[in-house]
């Protein structure tokens, strides 16, 4: 993944507009502030809720995103290994409970990467600015 790919600030959570800045306030490692998101972009200043209920939408790329992997990880499990609907059930919830913090901040992720773009006239800005205030 190289910087200018909207898999770059999709997957890294990075700023859609510069991919400099951090979408949200800590890591998912980090175990804190797990639904919180950072208001502006710390490198180029652009405002990560533009208007309110800006991230409802980011709600329905989270349903497809688990239905899909989800829905795999069930025929997988029924159809190939042959595991019981109740124990895939409860393998699944496990699952959804594990990953629902990384399908949380993915989805918003993808939904401010459709509405934002890349724009490498306003990195350069910004860089030009920052090395002015040196
Ligand atoms: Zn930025």
């Amino acid at each position: 993944m190289q910087k200018g790919k909207k898999s770059y600030s999709i997957f890294k959570f990075k700023c859609p507009r510069c991919h400099e800045g951090e979408l949200f306030p800590s890591k998912i490692s980090e175990f804190t502030k797990f639904f919180e998101m950072n208001k502006r972009c710390a490198y180029c200043n652009l405002h990560f809720s533009p208007e309110p209920g800006f991230y409802f939408g980011a709600m329905f790329i989270s349903y497809i995103i688990t239905a899909v992997v989800f829905l795999s990880f069930v025929g997988i499990f029924i159809l190939v290994f042959g595991i019981s609907v109740n124990k895939t059930l409860a393998i699944l919830f496990f699952m959804v409970c594990i990953s629902f913090v990384y399908t949380f901040r993915l989805s918003r992720s993808i939904w401010i990467n459709m509405m934002i773009h890349y724009n490498q006239k306003k990195v350069d800005e910004v860089a030009a600015k920052h090395a002015n205030d040196l």
